[in-house]
C-alpha cells in the first residue's frame, strides 16, 4: 500500500496542504511505495515561523546541555539502526551494510558536535591597551538551512544539522524528494532526546520549497549538497539574498596508478570506489589512470575479469555487491552515458546495460560497465556519468596523469596508488583537488577534519563537517572592553583594608 508521507514542523508530523505530491520509488522492484507532499511557499514559511519562534530559547540554552541532547540522539540512533537502514535501502537502493555506512558516518559528525562546549570557545586578549582587554564571542545565526541529495539520506542532513543546532542555531531540512523517509525519522529521534520543538524541521518540496527558502529573510544561511548547476544556482541566489551559503557540487574522481602500485590492491580498491552504491557516491571513483602502457594493459586485464563477476541484485541481498540505481531518470540518464561513450569511440570493456534481475524485473539494475582508451575530450569524461561505469584514461607518465585531475572541471576527490614516498608526496602537493587519497581509494575524511571539493564541486569558502562547520554556523562578535573606574585605587585599596 502507498504510504503518504508527511513534514516535521514543531515537534511533530505535519501533513502536507499543497495537493502537491511527488513518487518515492522503491528501486529494487520499480513499485511507487510513498506519496511526498510537496510544500508551497506558505508551508514552508510556516515551518521557518516555528523554528524562528523556537530558535532564541535554544540559543540561551548553555552548549553543554544541548551537546548532551545531541549524545542521547546518538544513542538512539543507535539502537533504532537496523530499522533505518533497512528504510533507507528500500527508498535509495544501496545495500543494508551500505545504507549502515551511511548513517555511521553522519553518526560521527554528531559526535564531533557533542564537542561544542569547546569548539564555541571564543578569545581573549588581557591589557591590550590601557585598562582595555579584547575578546571574542561566537553566536548562533539564527534559524539555518540544510537542501540535501538522495545519495546520502542519512549522512549528509546529519553533517549540517549537528554543527548547526549544537551551535544554538534552529535548521531546517528540505531533503532529497528521492529519499525523505529516513530525514523524517531522524526528525523523531531528535524529539525524542529531547531537542526542543522547533529547533529540528524537516520540509519536503521541490524548486518552490528551495526558493522559498532561499528568499526568506529569516533564514541566515544555506547548506547544499546536489548537482554542480543546482549547487551554483542555489548559491547566487543566496548570496544576493545576503546569505551565508556553501553549497557543494558534483564530482569526477580520477586514481592515479603508478607503475610501481601492486595492481591486486588497485583492482580490489577500485572494484569497490568504483562500483560500490551503484557509483551513485560524490566520492566514486569513475576515472582510473594507469601511468605507461605496461600498467594499463595488466590493470584492464584485471578490472576486465573483476567486474564480470560482480553480483547486482536488490537491496536486501546480502550475497550482492551493490543494488538498482535511485529510479527511472537515474537508469536512463546512465545507460545513455554509456551509448554516448561508444559513438564517442570509447572501447566498451564490459557492457553493463540491459540487465534484468530475476523476481525483481522492474528494479532499476544496471550491470558495471567499462571503457578503455577514453580520452579528455569525451562527455563521458568530462561530465558526471554518477553510476556504475569506470573510465580508463592511460597517461604516458607522471606529469601527464597529475594534469588530468588538475585541469579537470571538477575537484572533489583524487587518489594515488604508489609504493614510493615522493611520488605521493609531489602529488598530494600540486594537484588541484580538495580532498586527496594516498593508496587509499576514498579519502573521505573523518568527522574532526573537514570534507569539501574544489572547482566546480564547491562554491563557498568553507568545508563541512570538522571545525569549519563551527565556523559557518556561528558569527564571531569581537569585544574590546576598557574599565576605568575614576577612583578604582581608592576601592581596591578600601577593599584591601576591609580583608
Ligand atoms: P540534485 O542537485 O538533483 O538535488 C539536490 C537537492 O536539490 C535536492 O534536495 C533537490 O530536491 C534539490 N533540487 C533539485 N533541483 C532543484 C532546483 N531546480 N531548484 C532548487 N532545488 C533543487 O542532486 P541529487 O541527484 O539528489 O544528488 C546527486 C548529486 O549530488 C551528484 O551530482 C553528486 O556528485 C552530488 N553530491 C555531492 C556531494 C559533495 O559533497 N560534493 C555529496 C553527495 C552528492
Amino acid at each position: 500500500m502507498t504510504r503518504t508521507l508527511t513534514h516535521y514542523s514543531g515537534g511533530a508530523h505535519v501533513k502536507g496542504t499543497s495537493g502537491r505530491f511527488s513518487d518515492v520509488y522503491n528501486p529494487s522492484t520499480g513499485e511507487v511505495q510513498a506519496r511526498l507532499p510537496l510544500a508551497d511557499a506558505d508551508e514552508v514559511r510556516a515551518v521557518v515561523d516555528t523554528a524562528a519562534q523556537a530558535q532564541p530559547a535554544w540559543t540561551a540554552t548553555s552548549p553543554a546541555k544541548r551537546a548532551r541532547i545531541l549524545s542521547r540522539f546518538v544513542d538512539l540512533v543507535e539502537r533504532d539502526m537496523e530499522e533505518l537502514a533497512q528504510l533507507l535501502s528500500s527508498e535509495h537502493g544501496k545495500m543494508v551494510p551500505d545504507s549502515k555506512g551511511d548513517i555511521r558516518r553522519g553518526l560521527d559528525v554528531i559526535e564531533f558536535a557533542v564537542g561544542a562546549p569547546h569548539l564555541l570557545k571564543g578569545e581573549f586578549s588581557d591589557s591590550v591597551g590601557s585598562s582595555i582587554d579584547t575578546y571574542s564571542m561566537r553566536q548562533p545565526l539564527g534559524v539555518v538551512a540544510g537542501i540535501t541529495p538522495f545519495n546520502f539520506p542519512a549522512m549528509i542532513p546529519l553533517w549540517k544539522c549537528g554543527p548547526a543546532i549544537a551551535a544554538g542555531n534552529a535548521f531546517v531540512l528540505k531533503p532529497s524528494e528521492r529519499d525523505p523517509s529516513v530525514p523524517l525519522k531522524l526528525a523523531e529521534l531528535w524529539t525524542e532526546a529531547g531537542l526542543p520543538a522547533g529547533i529540528f524541521n524537516v520540509v519536503n518540496g521541490d524548486k518552490e520549497a528551495v526558493d522559498t527558502l532561499l528568499d526568506d529573510p529569516r533564514i541566515k544561511a544555506v547548506g547544499f549538497v546536489g548537482s554542480t548547476p543546482i549547487a551554483q544556482s542555489i548559491y547566487e541566489r543566496a548570496a544576493h539574498n545576503g546569505k551565508r551559503a556553501q553549497c557543494f557540487g558534483g564530482a569526477k574522481n580520477h586514481m592515479i596508478v603508478m607503475p610501481d602500485a601492486d595492481l591486486d590492491q588497485v583492482a580490489d580498491a577500485l572494484i569497490g570506489a568504483a562500483y560500490g552504491s551503484a557509483g551513485e557516491r560524490c566520492m566514486a571513483i569513475s576515472v582510473a589512470v594507469p601511468v605507461g602502457q605496461e600498467t594499463a594493459d595488466a590493470l584492464v586485464a584485471t578490472l576486465t575479469e573483476r567486474t564480470k563477476s560482480l553480483k547486482v541484485s536488490h537491496s536486501f541481498d546480502d550475497d550482492a555487491d551493490y543494488g538498482p540505481l535511485v529510479g527511472p531518470d537515474a537508469l536512463n540518464r546512465v545507460t545513455e552515458y554509456v551509448g554516448i561513450g561508444v559513438e564517442e569511440g570509447a572501447e566498451l570493456v564490459v557492457d553493463g546495460r540491459g540487465l534484468t534481475v530475476e523476481g525483481h524485473e522492474g528494479g532499476y539494475f544496471l550491470g558495471p560497465s567499462l571503457f578503455d582508451h577514453v580520452t579528455p575530450e569525451m562527455r563521458i569524461y568530462k561530465e558526471e556519468i554518477f553510476g556504475p561505469v569506470l573510465c580508463v584514461v592511460r597517461a604516458a607518465d607522471y606529469e601527464e596523469a597529475l594534469a588530468l585531475p588538475t585541469d579537470h572541471q571538477y575537484g572533489n576527490g583524487v587518489s594515488i596508488f604508489t609504493q614510493n614516498g615522493d611520488a605521493a608526496r609531489d602529488f598530494a602537493s600540486r594537484v588541484d583537488v580538495g580532498m586527496v587519497g594516498v593508496n587509499i581509494p576514498i579519502p573521505v575524511p573523518i568527522g574532526y577534519y573537514t570534507f569539501g571539493g574544489w572547482k566546480a564541486s564547491g562554491f563557498g569558502d568553507l568545508n563541512q563537517h570538522g571545525p569549519d562547520a563551527f565556523r559557518f554556523y556561528t558569527k564571531t562578535k569581537t569585544v574590546t572592553s576598557r574599565w576605568t573606574t575614576p577612583n578604582a585605587e581608592t576601592v581596591l585599596a578600601a577593599d584591601r583594608a576591609k580583608s
